[in-house]
C-alpha cells in the first residue's frame, strides 16, 4: 500500500471510530486544532500514563508538576521565547497563502508555492509562534499575557519552590505532561503538526560535568520507552544535531526521528541545555535559582537536560504503527480483508471485549455481566453483545483491542461439567483462542497489559 493511501486510510479510521475529529467541525472546522474521540482518549491517556509511570513514579529521582497554561510574560520574554521564537514566513503574492519559507517546495532552485505554483513570493520575515491572550478587563499591553509554548517554563520557573519542597539532591528531574500552544504558520500531516498539542517533558538536573553522560543515558531511557510501547527499534532514527542547528546554549542534541507515513520526522528531542534557562530567569526575575551542595558547600547553577516528546506525534506514530489490513478466511471459507490495529496491549485504548454468543439468553447475557463487573476495576473493557460474533470481533481488531472473551454454552457447563466457568479467550493478532477459567481472566490480563 502507497504511504499516501496508508495515511488516508489511517486518517479514515480515525474518524469513523471516534480516535481524532476536527475541532469545531460542524462549524467548519479550525485548522490545526483536533479532539480525541472516545477511543482516542484513551489510547492518549494509555500513553500518558505509561510516560508518567517510567518516568516519574518508578523512579527515585523525578517529580512531577502540572504547571499553568497561561504564563506571565516576563517568563517568556526571560527564555528568549517573545524575541526569538519565530519561523520565517513568506506570502504568495498570487495565491495569497502564507507560508514557511525553510518548507517552500523548489524547482530550478525556485521557491514555488505549493498551493499554487507560483513564484511571486514576498520575502521572508519572523513569524512569532506565541498565542496571546489578555487577562482581566484591559485589553492592553499591560494585560497581555502567552499560552505557553512548551510545558517546560513552568519548570524552570518553580525549580526553587520544587527543590525546597521536595528535597532532592543533584541529579534530579522534574516531569511535566501538558498542553502547549503554537501558532503554526502551516498545521500539517494530521496531529503531526497542530496549534494545540501535549507535550511530555522532563528537565533533568545535573552537576556541570555530568552534563554529556546524562544526554546519552536519557537518550537510551526514551528509546527504550518507544520500544516498550510497540514502536520497534528499526523505525526510530537518532540525528546528532549539527553544530550549525543547535541552540547556542545546547551542548549536545539529539532528535529521536520514526519513520512516518509521510516520511523520517521528529517524535522527541533530547537536548543538553547547559545551564541557560535558569540563568536566564535568575537574572530576569532577580530571584536566586541555583543549588548549595552540602557536600561540597558550593552554590551553583544546575545544569539540565531535556527529553521533550510530542503526545500526539506520538500517538499518530502509534496508529501508524498498529494500523494493518491481510486477508483472511471465515468459517465458510469465504475470505475478506480485515482491517486491525495492532497496538501493544499496554497502549491499546480497550484492553478486552466481552461477548456473550446470544444476546437473547438471559443465562449467557448474565454471566457475561458478571465478567464484565470482574474486569471493570482492572482496565477498560467493552461489552457488545449486538450482532454475530464474527462481527464483533472485527469492531474490537478494527479499535485495536487485544483480547476478546466469549461466553458461550459451555461455560455455563451445559455440555460438561468441568467447563463451567470458563470462557474462550481470543487473541486479536493471531486470532487464536483458548480456554480460561473466568477466576484467571483478572490476573492473566493484568500481567498482558501491564
Ligand atoms: P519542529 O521542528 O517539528 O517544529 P521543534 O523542534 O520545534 O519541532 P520542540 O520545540 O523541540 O519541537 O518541541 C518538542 C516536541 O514537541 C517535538 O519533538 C514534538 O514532538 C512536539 N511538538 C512541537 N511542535 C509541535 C506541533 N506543532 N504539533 C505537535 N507536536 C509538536
Amino acid at each position: 500500500m502507497p504511504d499516501s493511501q496508508r495515511m488516508e486510510k489511517i486518517v479514515s479510521l480515525c474518524k469513523r471510530r471516534g480516535f481524532i475529529f476536527q475541532a469545531s467541525e460542524i462549524y467548519g472546522g479550525l485548522n490545526g486544532v483536533w479532539d480525541y474521540g472516545p477511543l482516542g482518549v484513551e489510547l492518549k491517556r494509555n500513553l500518558k500514563d505509561y510516560w508518567w509511570r517510567v518516568m516519574v513514579r518508578e523512579r527515585d529521582d523525578v517529580v512531577g508538576l502540572d504547571g499553568a497554561i497561561l504564563t506571565h510574560r516576563a517568563a517568556l520574554k526571560a527564555s528568549g521565547h517573545e524575541d526569538t521564537f519565530s519561523d520565517p514566513m513568506v506570502d504568495c503574492r498570487t495565491c495569497k497563502a502564507r507560508l514557511r519559507a525553510d518548507q517552500l517546495p523548489e524547482k530550478n532552485e525556485v521557491a514555488q508555492c505549493p498551493n499554487c505554483g507560483g513564484k511571486d513570493l514576498t520575502e521572508a520575515r519572523a513569524f512569532n509562534l506565541m498565542l496571546r491572550t489578555n487577562l482581566g478587563a484591559s485589553e492592553d499591553e499591560s494585560s497581555l499575557a502567552y499560552l505557553r509554548p512548551e510545558t517546560a517554563q513552568s519548570i524552570f520557573v518553580q525549580f526553587k519552590n520544587v527543590l525546597d519542597t521536595a528535597r532532592k539532591k543533584l541529579p534530579f528531574g522534574i516531569a511535566q505532561i501538558g498542553k502547549a500552544f503554537r501558532n503554526e504558520i502551516n498545521p500539517r500531516n494530521y496531529i503531526f503538526r497542530s496549534r494545540e498539542f501535549e507535550q511530555m517533558e522532563l528537565e533533568y538536573f545535573c552537576r556541570p560535568e555530568q552534563g554529556m553522560e546524562l544526554l546519552d543515558y536519557w537518550l537510551e531511557e526514551r528509546l527504550k520507552f518507544y520500544e516498550n510501547i510497540g514502536l520497534p527499534r528499526a523505525k526510530l532514527h537518532v540525528l546528532t544535531v549539527p553544530d550549525s542547528d543547535r541552540a547556542f546554549y545546547s551542548k549536545g542534541t539529539y532528535d529521536i526521528e520514526y519513520d512516518f507515513p509521510f516520511g523520517r520526522q521528529e517524535l522527541e528531542g533530547v537536548a543538553y541545555r547547559t545551564d541557560y534557562d535558569l540563568t536566564q530567569h535568575q537574572k530576569a526575575s532577580g530571584k536566586s535559582l541555583d543549588y548549595f551542595d552540602e557536600e561540597t558547600k558550593q552554590r551553583f547553577i544546575p545544569h539540565v537536560i531535556e527529553p521533550s516528546a510530542g503526545v500526539d506525534r506520538t500517538v499518530l506514530a502509534l496508529l501508524a504503527e498498529a494500523y494493518a489490513e491481510e486477508t483472511v478466511t471465515d468459517g465458510k471459507g469465504k475470505s475478506e480483508t480485515r482491517i486491525v490495529l495492532r497496538f501493544h496491549p499496554r497502549i491499546a485504548p480497550i484492553k478486552c471485549g466481552i461477548f456473550p454468543l446470544l444476546k437473547n439468553n438471559e443465562q449467557l447475557v448474565g454471566k457475561a455481566h458478571e465478567v464484565q463487573a470482574q474486569l471493570r476495576p482492572l482496565m477498560n473493557v467493552f461489552y457488545d453483545e449486538t450482532g454475530a460474533i464474527g462481527r464483533r470481533y472485527r469492531r474490537q481488531d478494527e479499535a485495536g483491542t487485544p483480547f476478546g472473551i466469549t461466553v458461550d454454552f459451555d461455560s455455563l457447563g451445559e455440555r460438561d461439567p468441568a467447563l463451567r466457568d470458563t470462557v474462550t479467550l481470543r487473541h486479536r493478532d493471531s486470532m487464536e483462542q483458548e480456554r480460561v477459567a473466568i477466576s484467571d481472566l483478572g490476573s492473566r490480563l493484568v500481567r498482558a497489559i501491564a
